[in-house]
């Protein structure tokens, strides 16, 4: 039953973060070229105005709101102007409903569920961000530094408090360290600030123990997606936050009593600091 909420829950404030995917990176470009957004409103924010259809401009009623449901009912397409609806605001409902419903068959303790689940809703939002506009916004970077620290500062947190402040300072100065290393040999820019500032924050919740895994596991991500994806005559970027963001997730399942035969072979024989963790209770 307690799952059964969380997973509505999940569902319902996934649906919020569609709005945050789709409002923030737009609220913060307005900022910097007004001109390219002159037809919003003034007011644009996150709750205003009222959801509506991107290409129409309609409002949606309440039952065009219901998260997947809706999506599935209207069969993917506005009901004013028919244009498609894209796959991305079912599969982050589903995704963020599954996580939430993890997280709490995973975790015995209310508290640490849901800082958790705050901290999944906040990572894929970053996750699609990034990955749609080359931006981690520090709206969503920054809080999450802070509320890493201070669970950590609680009897409810992850890892010890100490762990926690090594693991944003070396999340952080690590990255500052290719940062610095990849401009001086290719004399160009290969890493954005905001990516510091995930890692400091994943160091921040996960502890300086993570800190070699998520970066090996996001590395090797990015390998994969460099050599599937990325087309070489387009010379196109490829965002480190959400490898970042799936190395944190894959380290964290595989704490939980669940999981941790998924990963124990490949991903401990990976990264012998793994070892070093007791696995939660
Ligand atoms: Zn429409």
């Amino acid at each position: 039953m307690l799952l059964l909420i969380f997973a509505i829950t999940g569902l319902c404030i996934g649906s919020f973060i569609n709005v945050v995917i789709y409002r923030l990176p737009i609220m913060l470009l307005r900022e910097q070229q007004p001109e390219r957004f002159a037809e919003l409103p003034a007011d644009f924010s996150l709750a205003r105005p009222r959801s509506h259809c991107p290409y129409c401009r309609c409002a949606l009623g309440p039952l065009q709101l219901i998260p997947v449901v809706s999506w599935l009912w209207l069969r993917g397409r506005c009901p004013h102007c028919k244009v498609g609806i894209a796959l991305r605001y079912p599969l982050v409902e589903l995704l963020h409903g599954g996580l939430f419903t993890l997280i709490a068959w995973q975790w015995p303790s209310p508290v640490t569920t849901l800082a958790l689940c705050l901290f999944a809703s906040l990572l894929l939002a970053l996750a699609v961000i990034d990955y749609q506009h080359m931006l981690l916004p520090d709206a969503l970077t920054l809080p999450l530094v802070w509320s890493g620290l201070l669970l950590n500062a609680t009897p409810f947190g992850l890892v010890s408090l100490h762990s926690a402040l090594y693991g944003a300072v070396s999340g952080y100065l690590s990255l500052w360290m290719l940062q610095i290393l990849y401009r001086w040999l290719k004399k160009q820019e290969g890493m954005g600030g905001g990516d510091l500032k995930l890692f400091a924050a994943l160091g921040a919740w996960l502890g300086v123990e993570s800190v070699n895994g998520v970066a090996l596991i996001a590395s090797l991500l990015m390998l994969v997606a460099f050599l599937a994806i990325s087309n070489p005559k387009k010379n196109r970027l490829l965002p480190f936050g959400p490898a970042l963001i799936a190395g944190a997730g894959i380290w964290l399942m595989s704490l939980t009593p669940a999981l941790q035969p998924l990963f124990t072979g490949w991903l401990y024989t990976l990264t012998p600091s793994f070892t070093l963790i007791t696995p939660l209770p």
